[in-house]
């Protein structure tokens, strides 16, 4: 194993005698949970035809261990908030994201579900940000952001998950 200097995410140290010595319990908590995550099927507008897209095959996020979406929060660790979020669908969310198992996590992809996008101005009806309902981890700008940008978003979520202290 060829380790670096600057690797700031260590799992194995040198040892004597050409072992590794296994001293960082929370990089491998970390390293199993950045590259399990299994996100909900959860999509209300337009964004939701790229998160589709990031999963199709040309896209792939399977390649970085986003491979199962599942129908339930019982069995999902992370919610993509992909589309407009009406005052009706608040309490949609917030119920669904308290029946997901802790540690869980947010990314919110669009204007619309960082701040109410277009419909910011003159309307009665859409929340102003999903992190009015709900802790956000990554905010994926644009209208609507490309399969790349999800999939660089999902990517930064794991650098994040790798730089938790779980102890
Ligand atoms: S950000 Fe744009 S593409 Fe995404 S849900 Fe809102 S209006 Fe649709």
């Amino acid at each position: 194993m060829e380790l670096k200097d600057n690797n700031p995410f260590p799992i194995a140290e040198p040892y004597p005698y050409g072992n590794f010595f296994l001293s960082h319990l929370d990089s491998i908590i970390n390293w199993s949970r950045a590259n399990s995550l299994w996100p909900l099927v959860f999509g209300t507008s337009c964004c939701a035809i790229e998160m589709m897209s990031a999963a199709s095959a040309k896209y792939d996020w399977s390649r970085f261990g986003f491979e199962v979406a599942r129908a339930t929060p019982r069995q999902a660790d992370l919610i993509i908030i992909a589309g407009t979020i009406t005052n009706r669908m608040a309490p949609v969310l917030k119920r669904l994201y308290d029946q997901m198992p802790e540690p869980k996590y947010v990314i919110a992809m669009g204007a619309c579900s960082i701040s109410g996008g277009p419909f910011y101005y003159n309307t009665y009806s859409v929340i102003k940000g999903a992190d009015h309902i709900i802790p956000v981890d990554i905010y994926v700008a644009g209208c609507p952001p490309r399969p790349e940008a999800l999939l660089d978003a999902m990517i930064q979520l794991q650098n994040k998950i790798k730089r938790t202290k779980n102890f």
